[in-house]
């Protein structure tokens, strides 16, 4: 089952763990005994545990699924992995 993360729990996401929801997702989008509305809520909610790299505009930093500002350009909130809108795990990349 997909772990749940509670907000600002300050821990990374191992490679091993990516793999396994992405094994996840594959399974799920593979099984046709589930209803397709279901399937998109799961495969959605386990995209979002996946940390995705911040978009980087002139001056901010933006959640790459809703937009939202994350930071000025050149912070790094590394004890915010989450989106507050959002929910997308968040990769601060390394500068
Ligand atoms: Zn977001």
């Amino acid at each position: 089952m997909v772990q749940t993360l509670g907000e600002g729990e300050g821990r990374v996401m191992t490679a091993q763990e990516i793999d396994r929801i992405e094994c996840a997702i594959r399974h799920i989008q593979s099984s046709l005994d589930v209803d397709p509305w279901a399937r998109d809520i799961a495969v959605d909610a386990m995209k979002k545990q996946m940390p995705k790299k911040v978009r980087i505009t002139t001056s901010t930093k933006r959640c790459s699924v809703c937009g939202r500002q994350l930071s000025g350009i050149g912070n790094i909130h590394p004890e915010r992995n989450y989106c507050q809108r959002c929910g997308q795990a968040i990769d601060w990349g390394s500068e």
